[in-house]
Formats: structure tokens, C-alpha cells, sequence
């Protein structure tokens, strides 16, 4: 039969697929085929979601709590957010405030649908997490990149204010960041944020790992900022990493109540409302019991403690200690070379010869690093980092 010829349009002729499509793919045919992979890729948590959070969710489903919900998200579980970053981090919000989504990743697309116009800049610090640069594009608007390696991947308000041009309406952070693991300090964070309110700028302050921050290192929230610099700025959280709620889809966006409203009207032609019963879930995981979080925190800190110096006993491998998230992302410029000249190359050698997935820096626009989530069993991560010393040798001595 032949096939209609199908021409996408304009909004998404400019988006790309993942550069490191093609090595997943791999990985997924392996897999197929019983080849046992150690997964060092993995953006989710390898725990489980936690048994009261569950119990919630089935709750909800046997007493029929199976309707559409207000698009806005249930009542009860707007007010269980504004306790939450109220309990945790003394940030004041009101219901009013908060708009319960699919995901973090539909606060951000929502965020970003509400603010954009075509030729207006999205400033974005790399290494970034490949869907800000994309959303960008969908609507036309120009992501100008931030290069934060000199700054040992920290944001600056010095870069910021540098990058700053007539057409920059948004800027986008992310800490703790995914793929670096680092977390913006507190007043750099601030000055971030009045760099910004000078030059009439708008804040996305991604924060979908708020809560994996190791001591001494602790979490800061643009919800802490001071009223006047925080009405610029929406908070894109989520229930995905901090609950191990990644297939229940629940995230949120907090910040002031036109912005707020204006996403709320692109969700209620899009989407509605937020899965139901994953809405009754995610006011157990905010109000209930929390142990389990500070049992994965605890955990996380202590897979970073051991990979960081593993990584670094490798000849040509240089890894920084991330302070939060549950990635690191060393440097593997010494290696790289001949065949093996850049992070996609690196990765797929590693997964062919070492069995192990790892995530090519270039994903992240940082060419010359690896991303290595240690969301797996430490056993794992073990496992991982001595095949990849094996690689790494190799690579030395050729
Ligand atoms: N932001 C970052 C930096 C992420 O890494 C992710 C998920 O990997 C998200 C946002 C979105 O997460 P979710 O839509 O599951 O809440």
C-alpha cells in the first residue's frame, strides 16, 4: 500500500531525536536477545514506589475515586504541596499557586507554552537536560547555551548576566542538575535570581531532585528566595525521583497565580487533569510517613561515596563529587582518541565490550564526559566501574 506522505509540521521539523538513540536501541536488542547488561543509564530510581504510597493508590481505585479531577489537581493534594515545601524547605505557598501536572516534564512544557514567543532566547546552562533545548524549539524560540564547564558546571550570575541579550525572556536552572549531580550554593542562587529581575528575565527552576542533596550539601528551593525576586520564577517539581513514582506521572508547578493560571488553560485544552488515584497516591508520599525517602537518600550518598574515588582510581578517568541527584559525569577526555574519539563512541564501546550502558555526555551537550546514574545496586555499580577500568585500560595502552 502506498504510504500518504506525511510532512511534520513547522513546530517540530526543528526538534531532534536523542543523539544517543541509537546506542539505547542497541542496548535494547541485547537485552532482547538474554545478554545480561550492567545499567549505569538508568534516570529513574531503582527502588520501589513505597508500600503506603501504594496502598494509596489501590485505596483509590477500590473506593471508585476513578473521574475526571479538577484540571488544577485535587484540592487535598495542592494543599499537600504547599505543606510539603513548607515542612521541608520553609518556602510559603498558597493552593492557589500550584498546578498538579503530568510529570515535572508537563510543568516545564506548560511553563515554557505559557511564556515563549517565536525569536524570543531561552538561556540554557550545559550540560542540560536534552527536553529544555527541544521544548525551546516547539515554539520557535532560540536556546542560547551557557557553557558552565569553566565554572566547574556551576551556574553563575556572571554567565548569566553575560549570556543576556535584548531578545533572552527565559532562563532555565536545574539543581541539583541532571546529568552533573551539582547544586547552585544558596547565594549564587539568589544572585541568579536578581540578575534576572533586572533584565525583566523569567525563571523555570527545575527541581525534580530537590530533596538528593548529601550533607554537608543541603537542598535550596527558588521557593526560599525573597518575595520579590520568587514572583518570576516557577518551580517545576515532581513526585518521580523523590518517591520512586516515575510510571505514576505526577508532578507540579508552583509559582505566581497568572502564570500559573495561563498554564492551567493550555493544560485544560491538553491533557485535563493528572491521573486520579496517582493524585490520591502522591498525597500519601507528601503527607505520610517518610522514611522511605531518607532511607534512598542515605543510600544514594552512599553509592556517590563509593563510586567518585573508584572512578578516579582509573587511569584517565577524572571525576568531580556531585553534591546531589544520583548521577556523576567524569571526564574521559584522556581517552578519547583515534576510533574512540567522542562520548557516543566511548559509550557504545562500553557497551559492546563491557556490557555496561552508560549515557554519552553529548547527550547533555558536554562532549568529552559520560553520564553514570548510580540509580542500581551498589553490587552493580561495582560491577560496572571495574569493566569499565577494563575498557579504560585498554584504551590507555593502545
Ligand atoms: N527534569 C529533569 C532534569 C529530569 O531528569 C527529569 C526526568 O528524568 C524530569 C525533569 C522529568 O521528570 P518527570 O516528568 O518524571 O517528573
Amino acid at each position: 500500500m502506498n504510504q500518504t506522505p506525511f510532512k511534520e509540521s513547522i513546530y517540530v521539523s526543528e526538534m531532534e531525536v536523542s543523539a544517543t538513540l541509537a546506542v539505547l536501541m542497541e542496548a535494547e536488542r541485547l537485552r532482547k536477545e538474554g545478554v545480561e547488561l550492567i545499567d549505569l543509564g538508568a534516570g529513574e530510581p531503582d527502588f520501589f514506589t513505597p508500600r503506603n504510597v501504594k496502598d494509596a493508590g489501590e485505596q483509590a481505585i477500590e473506593s471508585n475515586f476513578t473521574r475526571y479531577t479538577a484540571t488544577s489537581g485535587i484540592a487535598p493534594l495542592r494543599q499537600a504541596i504547599v505543606d510539603m515545601m513548607r515542612r521541608d524547605f520553609g518556602a510559603s505557598y498558597d493552593p492557589s499557586e500550584v498546578l498538579v501536572t503530568i510529570g515535572g516534564k508537563q510543568a516545564i512544557f506548560n511553563a515554557m507554552a505559557t511564556l515563549l514567543n517565536p525569536e524570543d532566547e531561552v538561556l540554557i546552562p550545559s550540560p542540560y537536560w536534552v527536553t529544555f533545548p527541544e521544548i525551546a524549539k516547539f515554539f520557535r524560540a532560540r536556546p542560547v547555551i551557557i557553557d558552565t564547564e569553566p565554572d566547574d558546571f556551576l551556574l553563575t550570575a556572571r554567565a548569566v548576566r553575560n549570556a543576556i541579550g535584548p531578545r533572552t525572556r527565559l532562563l532555565i536552572i536545574n539543581s541539583p542538575n541532571n546529568p552533573t549531580g551539582r547544586i547552585i550554593p544558596p547565594d549564587e542562587f539568589r544572585r541568579i535570581a536578581e540578575v534576572a529581575a533586572e533584565r525583566d528575565i523569567w525563571i523555570i527552576s527545575d527541581e525534580c531532585y530537590l530533596y538528593f542533596a548529601y550533607p554537608p550539601a543541603v537542598p535550596f528551593t527558588a521557593g526560599q528566595l525573597p518575595e520579590e525576586l520568587r514572583s518570576r520564577v516557577m518551580i517545576c517539581g515532581s513526585f518521580s525521583k523523590s518517591y520512586a513514582m516515575t510510571g505514576w506521572r505526577i508532578g507540579f508547578g508552583l509559582g505566581p497565580k497568572p502564570w500559573i493560571q495561563s498554564m492551567l488553560t493550555v493544560q485544560s485544552h491538553s491533557t485535563s487533569n493528572a491521573n486520579s488515584m496517582a493524585q490520591k497516591a502522591a498525597i500519601e508520599a507528601a503527607n505520610g510517613q517518610q522514611d522511605s525517602l531518607h532511607e534512598m537518600i542515605s543510600e544514594y550518598k552512599r553509592r556517590r561515596d563509593w563510586v567518585v574515588p573508584a572512578l578516579n582510581a582509573i587511569d584517565g578517568i577524572e571525576c568531580a563529587t556531585p553534591e546531589g541527584a544520583f548521577y556523576v559525569m567524569p571526564n574521559m577526555k584522556r581517552l578519547l582518541a583515534g576510533q574512540v574519539r567522542d562520548s557516543i563512541a566511548l559509550s557504545k564501546l562500553l557497551l559492546d565490550e563491557a556490557r555496561v550502558v552508560v549515557t554519552a555526555g553529548s547527550a547533555f551537550g558536554m562532549e568529552g564526559y559520560i553520564r553514570i546514574s548510580y540509580a542500581n545496586s551498589l553490587e552493580a555499580i561495582q560491577e560496572g566501574v571495574r569493566r569499565i577500568a577494563r575498557v579504560a585500560g585498554a584504551l590507555s595502552t593502545r
